[in-house]
């Protein structure tokens, strides 16, 4: 198999690459003390494009024959500067855009694809609640049926990313909790949360990582959703949650390996550079094995991700492919993160490398888009043969 990337995804990868560099590494150490996130970074990516590998031109995208590849590399390379600042192409483009594409109909993908892809409105997904996390279908937020269509919606969605900035997103709730099996109950609704009455948010100021991305809660109190806010059938969210899944998950496997790569580069410098007993640390064996373990476990995961996304630009099914690539990519980002600090040393304990913020940030790729262990779930029951 020749992994070279065609010309117009390297010439993406070439563009996301200098973007980071001059766009969000100059200010990167501010912003990351300060928490900012800045919408016009999300805008300039619009105009570049990075929000429309997947989306037809009649919608404003740029509609790429490697669409899924193109968003893989782009994640990647954001991600080897910085972990919150690929959040965006789940955000834009690989939650709202790309199921709206799916399931919509022709007038909300018109109302609402083109704000998305140009970074115009913010977007975000809701699934998780304050109880329910890895067993979606048991999620307790209800939509009822109104006489006029429209539904009213009360319940609580935490851990949102975007929620207290988002314009518009796709929201996760049971329109029929009498439903056997009882995921057949669960409908899916593009929301606008600044604008309906009755939705509410508020940011989660305090996180572990992930400084510059917003992460909030999303509240409904009798929250009056139009009729029009349906997507797809009632009682088919939960395909339509986990065909979203299929799709923010491989850009999250894809932010690992950028992350990974991240401790890579900064390792091997550090190795180079470093001398203790006359020597640069890089000399010694025990250092050379954790870089080559980094190095090995990296491509691993890069090349895993490419045969996923590959798969999924053939037009075929990749959930095994997807799950077995995140699994192994946040291991693997976990790891190099943890083995950059101690190759750092007491410098890695300093804020003024960035060894805190790449093991900050690398343990959220175990948490979001389904754990490690829910990612064994699914591999093991293709493995099983209880999955096909
Ligand atoms: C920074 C950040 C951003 C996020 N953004 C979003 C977002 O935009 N939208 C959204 O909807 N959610 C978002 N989330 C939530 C995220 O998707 C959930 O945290 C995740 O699905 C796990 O759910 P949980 O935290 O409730 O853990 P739980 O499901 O409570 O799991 C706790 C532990 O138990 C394990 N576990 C659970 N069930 C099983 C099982 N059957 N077998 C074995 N082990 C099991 C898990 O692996 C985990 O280790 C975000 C989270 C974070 C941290």
């Amino acid at each position: 198999m020749n992994f070279e990337l065609p010309e117009e995804v390297e010439l993406l990868r070439m563009t996301a690459r200098r973007f980071a560099e001059e766009e969000i590494k100059p200010t990167q150490d501010e912003d990351e003390k300060n928490h900012t996130f800045r919408p016009e970074l999300v805008r300039a990516m619009g105009e570049l494009g990075f929000f429309g590998t997947l989306i037809p031109e009649e919608y404003d995208g740029v509609d790429m024959d490697h669409g899924f590849l193109a968003a893989v590399v782009i994640s990647i390379e954001l991600a080897r500067v910085s972990a919150s600042w690929s959040l965006p192409i789940n955000m834009q483009m690989m939650g709202p855009a790309l199921t709206l594409l799916r399931f919509g109909t022709k007038e909300q993908k018109e109302e609402y694809i083109p704000k998305l892809v140009s970074g115009e409105y913010l977007g975000c997904f809701a699934m998780t609640e304050p109880n329910v996390g890895s067993d979606v279908a048991s999620m307790k937020t209800h939509a009822d049926k109104q006489p006029d269509g429209s539904y009213i919606c009360n319940g609580q969605k935490t851990w949102i990313s975007n929620a207290h900035v988002a314009d518009a997103g796709l929201l996760y709730a049971y329109t029929d909790r009498e439903s056997k099996p009882k995921h057949r109950g669960m409908s899916a609704f593009i929301i606008e949360p600044k604008n309906w009455d009755g939705i509410d948010s508020v940011a989660i100021e305090e996180k572990f990582g992930l400084f510059c991305s917003p992460t909030g809660e999303l509240l409904f109190e009798d929250a009056k959703l139009p009729a029009t806010s349906l997507l797809g059938e009632e009682g088919k969210g939960f395909k339509i949650c986990m065909s979203q899944l299929d799709g923010t998950r491989l850009s999250c496997a894809a932010r690992a390996v950028g992350l990974g790569e991240a401790c890579l580069e900064a390792s091997v410098e550090y190795a180079n550079e470093r001398k203790q007993f006359g020597k640069t640390i890089g000399e010694f064996q025990m250092v050379q094995a954790q870089i080559a373990e980094m190095y090995a476990e990296h491509e691993a995961a890069k090349l895993l991700i490419y045969q996923a996304a590959l798969k999924r630009d053939k037009g075929e099914r990749a959930t095994r492919e997807t799950s077995v690539a995140k699994y192994f990519a946040a291991e693997a980002a976990v790891h190099a993160a943890n083995e950059t600090m101690k190759i750092f040393g007491s410098y890695g304990y300093s804020n003024e490398y960035p060894c805190g913020r790449l093991i900050r940030d690398a343990k959220s790729y175990q948490i979001v888009e389904g754990t490690s262990n829910v990612q064994k779930m699914i591999i093991s029951g293709y493995a099983l043969g209880k999955r096909s």
